[in-house]
């Protein structure tokens, strides 16, 4: 570990440079280092500047296209940007096995997002709740005064619930604005609906009120999408009877669920991220959600069909927009909107739902076959190449090398090059 001195002095005021040559002195940066850092890629620097706090440079992703996608009755390409091997092609892969049947099927349940405001220091929490309910026709005038825009696009406040909720410290009343954010994510705009209300709950039921943010659980806001794989496309009976029981593996242990989801949430994040979007937002509700009936569980469905043929279905919260956040500062999210071909934020969502689908089922197809790593190697081999130094045609020299061993490994690495 470095020895230094983390307390810097209006480090917040500086421009990129200042803050690089502080950076620079402080960690001994070279100047390999400090001109990488000073390329932003396609994210200009300014634009960096004003998305966060205290930067000093970017970082880049890559961006893969998934082909085959078919959603609705169209062709899409969707754009996923991942840091992970393997992901995109298993996209590709699952859509391309389903696309003669159709591809995905997408439905929504609409643009709804909560909002929480939390009262203590009650000793009548049911009166509360009634009082607050009463005042419903207030409370969305109140809302739609916060958020004209969102009212001309045919949002805004659509209804209120009042929870009574027991805690360690006591009860509490918890109400929720739910709130048609249209085509933003709508963090912002019903967090400050909450903000403004909060006073007037106070002044309605003699409490206090502390937190008032919105709930990433966002079970009003969910996307669908359902596919059909025939046997005949993914290789027979035993393929989807090994999917079949590693679903059912994922719906009887959280230890297997987390994984499964985790591969779902390879594609749902890659697009998340590629428009924009708040990745963290949206794993958090999918993982709140998939734990909604007591126990983890899978976010998908598997079964067979009449005809006995795989079919799988997807259920997640998508709270993702077009507009506010980063979506409309990020050049690349632009273009990325518009490789997508969209227009509206339901459409993003259910997009992304079905390509949460498309990646389980590549995952589970795998792994109930030849197992996960023998997709990986190549990607992973070339990945271990580079580590080990390998540049340029090295790199496919030293990973065939190790594939052809049956061993990728480092030091392997290493010594192929080191022949070479
Ligand atoms: P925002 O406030 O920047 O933009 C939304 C606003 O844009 C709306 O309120 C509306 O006034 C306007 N608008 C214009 N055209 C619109 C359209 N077609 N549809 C809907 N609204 C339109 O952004 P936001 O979506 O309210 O907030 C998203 C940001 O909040 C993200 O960056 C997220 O990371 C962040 N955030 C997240 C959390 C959380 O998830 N817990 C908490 C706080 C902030």
């Amino acid at each position: 570990m470095h020895e230094l001195n983390s307390r810097i002095a209006g480090f917040h005021k500086l421009g990129i440079q200042g803050r690089l040559d502080i950076l620079k002195t402080k960690c001994n940066l070279d100047s390999t280092a400090i001109t990488g850092m000073l390329n932003t890629g396609n994210l200009p620097p300014e634009t960096a500047d004003h998305l966060i706090e205290n930067v000093v440079t970017t970082m880049n992703i890559p961006v893969g296209i998934a082909t085959n996608m078919k959603v609705d009755g169209h062709d899409i390409l969707v754009p996923m940007a991942t840091e992970e091997s393997s992901v995109v092609a298993a996209v590709c892969n699952a859509a391309r096995q389903c696309y003669d049947t159709g591809g995905f099927a997408t439905s929504m349940s609409g643009s709804h997002m909560i909002a929480q405001i939390q009262l203590v220091n009650i000793t009548n929490p049911h009166f509360c709740r009634i009082t607050i309910l009463e005042k419903k026709e207030q409370i969305k005038k109140l809302c739609d005064d916060c958020d004209p825009v969102l009212l001309s696009l045919g949002g805004g406040f659509q209804d209120i619930e009042v929870r009574v909720i027991d805690s360690a410290s006591g009860p509490m009343v918890i109400t929720h604005l739910i709130v048609d954010t249209r085509d933003a994510m709508g963090a912002n705009a019903v967090n400050t609906m909450a903000e403004q209300l909060a006073p007037l709950i106070e002044q309605w039921t003699g409490g206090k009120v502390y937190l008032r943010i919105l709930s990433n659980l966002a079970d009003r806001r969910l996307a669908r999408a359902r596919a059909t794989w025939t046997c005949e496309a993914i290789g027979g009976t035993a393929v989807r009877d090994g999917i079949l029981s590693a679903y059912h593996f994922a719906e009887s242990d959280p230890y297997r669920a987390a994984t499964h989801n985790k591969g779902i949430m390879n594609g749902v994040s890659a697009v998340v991220l590629a428009t924009g979007n708040d990745t963290r937002a949206v794993e958090a509700g999918a993982h709140a959600y998939a734990a909604r009936n007591g126990r983890y569980a899978s976010l998908t469905h598997w079964e067979i069909n009449a005809s006995g043929d795989l079919v799988g279905s997807i259920e997640i919260p998508l709270a993702v927009g077009l507009v506010g956040g980063a979506t409309k500062l990020h050049p690349m999210a632009k273009t990325n909107l518009q490789i997508l071909g969209i227009n509206t934020a339901q459409q993003l969502a259910r997009v992304i739902a079905a390509t949460g689908l498309a990646q389980n089922f590549a995952a589970l197809k795998a792994l109930a076959t030849t197992g996960i790593q023998k997709g990986h190697m190549a990607l992973h081999a070339q990945n271990v190449a580079m580590m080990a130094g390998a540049v340029g045609q090295q790199i496919h020299q030293v990973a065939n090398a190790m594939i052809a061993q049956g061993t990728v490994r480092i030091d392997v690495a290493h010594q192929i090059l080191q022949d070479l």
